[in-house]
Order: structure tokens, then sequence, then C-alpha cells
């Protein structure tokens, strides 16, 4: 039987380089941690409220069973953590829909899975949106929330990994060139802000992200998984410390659930094609 292909994320990849003993903990021995931190969950939560905000389905109903939505996402939280996290995602998502509600940018798709199949990996990657913006150029869509906006963070976003992976998938499979993101950073402050960011696509992203790819995928056939130790150097415990260094069955038991891929939930196995984004974007050939 021939083996699967490699499947790379940019979360997948973003693991890999970041410390390689979490990948394989997570992708190789597919465990992830049963809690999920609150600036995750409040993130969650606010992309699925932006979400349905674009698609047209907030109703007042939305916000006032939110905990309890919050609650069917993770089941592990208590009663009074999915009330505390309602309340904050709620906020934010608010202020963005209240700000967008006569956006200039027209939403022409709502979230796309998008694959793009190489001879030795597939890369995929999820955008929160496309745009045609001013002079009709069309846009990636892409939520951020951030507790912080300064110089370094927007000079990440330009360079970034996800944004390098989404063109190059993009370029393959988006029958249309795409001019760059634009990004909806949502801060999270005492008084929250919402600011937009149009970035666009620098071409030397494609050529650094490709060479990171081909170094990826050449250590992980090699399964050269060593751990960072960068946990140890900064005494900053990442979500998998108890595996590294209290490892037992007790421990996997308690503190960690089976992981099942994102792109296994999916309806559209397989990922959107370039055909289906003609259809999907209302694109003409
Ligand atoms: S605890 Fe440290 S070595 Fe282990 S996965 Fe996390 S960062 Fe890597």
């Amino acid at each position: 039987m021939t083996e699967p292909k490699l499947r790379l994320s940019t979360t997948k990849i973003g693991n890999f380089l970041g410390c390689r003993k979490r990948y394989y903990w997570t992708y190789e021995r597919k465990l992830v941690p049963v809690i999920k931190s609150r600036p995750l969950q409040v993130g969650s939560v606010v992309h699925d409220l932006a979400e349905k905000f674009r698609l047209g389905e907030i109703t007042m109903d939305t916000f006032s069973h939110l905990d309890e939505y919050v609650h069917q996402l993770f089941p592990n939280n208590t009663q009074q953590e999915s009330v505390s996290i309602a309340i904050e995602a709620g906020k934010l998502a608010q202020m963005y829909i209240m700000k967008y509600e006569n956006d200039p940018y027209k939403v022409i798709s709502p979230e796309m899975h998008l694959e793009l199949e190489r001879d030795e990996y597939i890369l995929y990657t999820r955008l929160d949106s496309m745009f045609r913006g001013p002079n009709e150029r069309l846009w990636r869509g892409e939520i951020k929330t951030t507790a912080r906006m300064d110089s370094a963070y927007l000079s990440g976003l330009k360079g970034s990994l996800q944004s390098g992976i989404a063109y190059l998938v993009m370029k393959e499979v988006i029958p249309e060139p795409v001019f760059g993101t634009v990004y909806d950073l949502i801060v999270k402050k005492k008084e929250p802000e919402c600011h937009r960011m149009p970035i666009p696509a620098e071409k030397r992203l494609l050529a650094n992200t490709e060479e990171t790819i081909a170094g990826v995928v050449r250590d992980i056939k090699r399964a050269d998984f060593y751990p960072s130790m960068q946990c140890f150097t900064y005494n900053r415990e990442c979500d998998y410390y108890h595996l590294c260094y209290r490892y037992s069955e007790r421990v996997v038991e308690e503190f960690y659930t089976e992981y099942i891929p994102f792109y296994e939930t999916k309806k559209e196995e397989g990922g959107i094609k370039a055909e289906q984004v003609y259809k999907k974007l209302e694109l003409s050939k």
C-alpha cells in the first residue's frame, strides 16, 4: 500500500520550525491538550462570529446564547469559563460587526479550504474570506485577534509564513491574481479596537516560503524530531511540557486527547480546486 502524502499547513510547518518535538507530539502521536488556552478559545469564537456575520447568519439569538455555543465548542470548560469567554468574544465580535456593517470591501467568498497537490506533499490553507477591494482588485481577508499591535507585530504580518503559504496555494488554485491581504486586527484591550491593514503581497515571500517548505519536508521525512529546549532555556512551558518532562501513560490520559485533523472534519474532503473556486467566487475564466 502506498503511503499517504504528507499534508502540510501553516500551523504544521510553524510548529515544526518552533519545536520539532512539539510537531512530533501533535502530528505524529496525534495528541492535543485537553484544555485549549483562553486566548485561543476567544480567537476561535470571534472568528466564528465574524464568519456568521459575513454569511448574514447573525441574529439576536447568536449573542444571547453565546455561552452555550462556547460550551459546545469547548466542553471541558466550567460553566463560568464559558460565560466569561462568551462575554469577551461577544464584545470583540460586536465591535467588528458595527465597524464593518457598511464595508467598502465587498466580500465575495466566506471561509474556504484550499489545497495544492505536489509530488511529495499536499499544501493546504484556510482563507477567512476573499474581498473585492478598490479598483476591483482581489484580496485575501484575514481576521486576527491580538493583545498588541506594535511595529514588530505589523512587520511580522508582512512576511509571515501564513501569508507565504496562502499566496503559494492561491497562485495555483485561484484563477485571478490576488493583490495582497486585508488584515482586520481586533486588539484585545480594556477598550478593544479594530483596525484594517491592507498589505500588498511581496514577490520574494514566495521564494522564501518555497525554501522553508523544502527544508521542512526533508527533515520530516528523516523523522528528525529533536526538542528545541526553548521552554527550558526561557522557562516558558509549552502545552507539551508534561509529555517532554514527565512522560507516562497516565499523563497522556489525563492531559491529552486524540487529535482530529481539521481537514478530516471538513465536508469538502480534498479541499477546493480551481474549478470550484471559479464557481465559488463567481469569477469568469
Ligand atoms: S516542552 Fe519544550 S521541548 Fe517539549 S515540545 Fe514544548 S517546546 Fe518542545
